[in-house]
C-alpha cells in the first residue's frame, strides 16, 4: 500500500513513513493509493468480535508490511486495554432509531484516544526497530493535546510539544495536558486561537530546516495513521445494528473534519452507509460549504463545544482532493485561494460532495438546550460536542438507524453541562485526582522563532 500526497509533488511514502512524516513536503496531507474493498461476506464476518479484533481486519490492508501480524495485534491490545468498557465504543438507544456511539471510554475521555492510544504504540514499536527519536509537535484545542500526552509519556524515544490557544481550552482539558509529570511531554499555551496554533505547527513542518534538524513528526489529524484508527468504530457500530445486511446512517459533529472522513473511508471500503452527516457548531465553514458550494473561512468564534472552533478544516483538503478528480495541482491552487479567504467549490465536486455528505449547524442555545432535553428524556448527560450531534441528527433521522457520535465525556466540559442542565457531571474514578496535581505549562507568543528557540532548548536537555 502506498500513500500519495493531496498536491501531488511529495513522494510517496508507505504506512509507516506516512504515519511518521504527518504533513506531506508539499503541504498536502497522506492518502492511500487505493483504498481496499472489504467484501460484504467479511463485513459480516465482524459481528460479534471484539473491538480489538475488528480493528486489525479493517486497518491490516492499508499496513502493507509495517508490523507482523502478531506485532499488529500486541499493539492493538496495548492500545485499548486501558479503556474504561469492554465493549471500548458502546452504543446506547436514545430514541426509536437513533443511537450513540460513546467514543468516550478511553483515559482522556475523548474519541481522540482511539487513534492516539494506538499511534503511540505504533510508532513507538517502529521506532524501536529503526533506532531512531523524533519530536512530535501537535496544535489543540484540548482534546488531541491532552491523548497525545497520554499516549506517549514516558515513552524513551519521543518528545511531545502540545500548544494549545492561551484561556480558551477548558480546565479539565487543561490539567490534562499540564499535569503528567514525565519530561518529554510539554505544554505550551501560546497568545492565539487553535488556527493560530495550527498555523504554527504548519509552519514548523514547511521549515525543512527545523522539520529535519529535530526530526519532525505530527499527530495531528492530517496524520492518516489517526484517520485510519477512526475507521473501526464505524465498522463496530454498524455491524451491531446489522451491518452490511442492513444499512445505518452517521452524524458526525465536526470541525477538522477528521472523524467525519473516517467514516467516508468505511463507506468507500464497502460499508453500506446512507447518511454522513457533518454536524458543526456555530463555527459552521463546513455548513455552508455543503450548502452554498463556498469554502469561506470568517473568523473563529469562540463557543462551549470549543474542540470544534475551527474554520480552517484540514482534513477537508483530503476529500477535495476526491472531489477534483485526484488532481494535485487543482487541490494546490484551492489551498492557495483559501490563505486569501477562500474560494467557490466548482459544480462538480459541488455534485460530489453533496452525494456523500449533507450537514447542519447547531446553535449555541440549541446545544444547551438538546443537553437539557436529552438528559430529561433519556437520562444520558451529553457533552456540548454530542449535543451538537444529537440536535443535527435528529433532522435526518428516517427508516434507517441514526449512529450519533459522542465525542467526549460530559466531565470534561463540566461548566457548559451545568450552565445547560443545572448539575454537575462528575469525573471517573480513575481521573478524581486531577485538580490536585501540579500544573507545569509555558506561555509563548504566536511567534514562530519563539516556538522554535523553546522546542530546540528543550529536546538538547
Ligand atoms: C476533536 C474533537 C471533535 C472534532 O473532531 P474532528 O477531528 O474535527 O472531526 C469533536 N468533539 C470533540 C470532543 C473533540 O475532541
Amino acid at each position: 500500500m502506498r500513500y500519495i500526497s493531496t498536491r501531488g509533488q511529495a513522494p510517496e511514502l508507505s504506512f509507516s513513513e506516512a504515519m511518521m512524516t504527518g504533513l506531506a513536503r508539499d503541504g498536502g496531507l497522506y492518502v492511500p493509493q487505493e483504498i481496499p474493498a472489504m467484501a460484504a461476506a467479511d463485513i459480516a464476518a465482524l459481528a460479534g468480535q471484539p473491538y480489538e479484533e475488528i480493528a486489525f481486519r479493517v486497518m491490516l490492508p492499508f499496513l502493507g508490511d509495517t508490523f507482523t501480524e502478531a506485532e499488529f495485534r500486541g499493539l492493538l491490545a496495548n492500545a485499548y486495554g486501558g479503556f474504561g468498557h469492554p465493549a471500548r465504543a458502546p452504543l446506547v438507544q436514545l430514541a426509536p432509531n437513533h443511537f450513540l456511539l460513546e467514543l468516550f471510554h478511553g483515559p482522556t475521555l475523548a474519541f481522540k484516544d482511539f487513534a492516539m492510544q494506538l499511534i503511540g504504540q505504533m510508532m513507538q514499536a517502529a521506532l524501536a526497530k529503526s533506532g531512531e527519536r523524533i519530536t512530535i509537535v501537535g496544535a489543540t484545542s484540548g482534546d488531541t493535546g491532552s491523548a497525545a500526552m497520554e499516549a506517549f509519556r514516558g515513552l524513551s524515544n519521543v518528545d511531545v510539544f502540545i500548544l494549545y490557544p492561551h484561556g480558551r481550552v477548558s480546565e479539565v482539558q487543561r490539567r490534562q495536558m499540564t499535569t503528567p509529570s514525565e519530561a518529554n511531554v510539554h505544554a505550551i499555551a501560546i497568545d492565539g486561537d487553535f488556527d493560530d496554533a495550527q498555523a504554527r505547527v504548519k509552519d514548523m513542518f514547511n521549515d525543512m530546516e527545523f522539520r529535519d534538524g529535530v526530526r519532525l513528526a505530527g499527530v495531528n489529524s492530517i496524520n492518516w495513521a489517526r484517520v485510519l484508527a477512526q475507521v473501526v468504530y464505524y465498522f463496530s457500530a454498524a455491524v451491531s445494528l446489522g451491518a452490511p445486511h442492513r444499512k445505518v446512517s452517521f452524524t458526525v459533529p465536526t470541525g477538522n473534519f477528521g472523524d467525519i472522513f473516517a467514516g467516508y473511508i468505511a463507506r468507500k471500503m464497502g460499508l453500506p452507509i446512507e447518511k454522513l452527516v457533518i454536524a458543526t457548531n456555530q463555527n459552521d465553514i463546513l455548513d455552508r460549504a455543503i450548502k452554498l458550494g463556498e469554502y469561506r473561512t470568517d473568523g473563529v468564534k469562540p463557543s462551549i463545544s470549543p474542540s470544534m472552533d475551527i474554520q480552517v478544516s484540514s482534513n477537508f483538503e483530503r476529500v477535495l482532493f476526491d472531489a477534483y478528480g485526484r488532481d494535485g495541482a487543482a487541490v494546490s491552487a484551492l489551498m492557495g485561494e483559501l490563505r486569501e479567504g477562500g474560494f467557490t467549490i466548482s459544480q462538480g465536486a459541488l455534485e460530489m460532495l453533496r452525494e456523500q455528505f449533507a450537514s447542519g449547524r447547531c446553535s449555541e442555545e440549541e446545544t444547551r438546550d438538546t443537553i437539557r432535553s436529552c438528559f430529561a428524556e433519556t437520562g444520558e448527560v451529553l457533552c456540548p460536542h454530542s449535543a451538537v450531534g444529537v440536535k443535527v441528527a435528529a433532522e435526518h433521522l428516517g427508516a434507517t438507524p441514526m449512529i450519533t457520535l459522542a465525542t467526549a465525556h460530559p466531565a470534561k466540559f463540566p461548566d457548559a453541562v451545568e450552565a445547560a442542565m443545572g448539575t454537575r457531571p462528575i469525573l471517573p474514578d480513575r481521573m478524581a485526582d486531577l485538580f490536585d496535581r501540579d500544573e507545569r505549562v509555558t506561555r509563548l507568543p504566536n511567534d514562530l522563532a519563539a516556538l522554535q528557540a523553546h522546542i530546540r532548548e528543550r529536546i538538547a536537555n
